[in-house]
């Protein structure tokens, strides 16, 4: 450890989306957290447009704990990413940890992180070990983190979990990225040298629902895989590639044996040259699906319109201000 490390502060960021039924143990639990540690620190909590107690719950808390919560409310729901986007702009620390405002990651845990991400790493990963959440979602994340990994070339074993700490030249890093749709913890490793992952436990929501229904998930998944990479586009041309070539092989065979067995055997294969149709069909659809994602996810940022608007700031931290310019 070195000297500067007495003197670390840490900033934590927390998105909010209609948890009113958690968000004050949330924010006792977290507090009573923070309060312990050594370091300095300041807690964000950021109103993703919620429509229910939430921001009235941020409001009391910013007053209850003068100089210490900040409380950001946008002015509509603009998804989890752009809400930590905002808290990474809002944050002074030197250490910046999220985590999600449901309590499924405990805020027990904060300093374990903070302890790793003192050790030097720039990012900070968390494994959820006996992770609860239902079947479909954690196939759904492991093939995500699968095909994360190989993309960006960092291994990590859990992209998903919310959990995580980064150090201050990684969050400017972020900051200075003005593209739309963003996965935080993937752009973060592209900008990252060190990473480490530890493990954490991981309990059920006990209380309201997951915001990300089927619908929410599907898109979440592409704005990682396409904001970050260009793989997926050069995985499209190579699967084309093998099935064209495939595809011309296959038409040498069926002309080799229609030449060798005749006109009676070709006509029963209409219905193979039908299956074979439908394959090149379905991948054409696959492929131009997956380029209108990129489209139009250029579209929106050729739009540069602003990424979130925020309709009121309560609360005020105590850790000294950082000059530079913030977006
Ligand atoms: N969240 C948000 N905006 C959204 C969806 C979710 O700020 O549009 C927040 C939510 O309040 C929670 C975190 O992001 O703090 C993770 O959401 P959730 O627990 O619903 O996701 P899951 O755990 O099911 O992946
Ligand atoms: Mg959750």
């Amino acid at each position: 450890m070195n000297t500067n490390t007495d003197k670390s502060t840490i900033s934590v960021v927390v998105p909010v989306f209609n948890e009113e039924e958690c968000l004050e143990e949330f924010i006792e639990r977290t507090a009573g957290v923070l309060g312990g540690m050594e370091e300095t620190s300041e807690l964000i909590l950021v109103d993703d447009g919620s429509n229910d107690a939430s921001p009235a719950i941020i409001g009391r808390a910013a007053e209850k704990y003068g100089g210490y919560i900040v409380g950001i409310v946008f002015n509509r729901n603009y998804g989890q990413h752009r809400a930590i986007l905002a808290g990474f702009a809002e944050a002074r620390g030197d250490i910046v940890i999220t985590l999600d405002a449901d309590l499924q990651n405990p805020p027990e845990e904060i300093p374990r992180l903070a302890a790793k991400a003192r050790e030097g790493y720039d990012v900070v990963g968390t494994v959820r070990v006996d992770r609860r959440d239902t079947c479909f979602r954690k196939l759904f994340s492991w093939i995500i983190n699968r095909m994360t990994a190989q993309a960006t070339g960092v291994r990590m074993r859990d992209y998903g979990c919310m959990l995580r700490a980064y150090s201050r030249p990684v969050v400017n890093a972020i900051l200075q990225c003005p593209e739309r749709s963003t996965f935080i913890p993937v752009l973060a490793n592209t900008f990252a040298n060190r990473t480490a992952e530890i493990e954490v436990s991981h309990s059920e929501r006990t209380s309201g629902e997951s915001k990300y229904g089927f619908t929410k998930l599907v898109n979440l998944q592409f704005d990682l895989l396409s904001s970050m990479t260009t793989f997926p586009l050069r995985l499209l041309s190579f699967i084309g590639a093998i099935i064209s070539m495939m595809g011309i092989g296959f038409g040498t065979l069926l002309l080799v044996l229609r030449l060798i067995l005749g006109p009676e055997w070709a006509v029963g294969g209409v219905f193979t040259l039908f299956a074979i149709l439908f394959f090149f069909v379905g991948a054409q659809f696959i492929a131009m699906g997956l380029l209108g994602e990129y489209i139009g996810r250029i579209y929106l940022d050729v739009r540069a319109r602003p990424r979130y608007f925020i309709r009121e700031r309560v609360g005020r931290s105590s850790l000294p201000e950082r000059t530079g310019k913030k977006i």
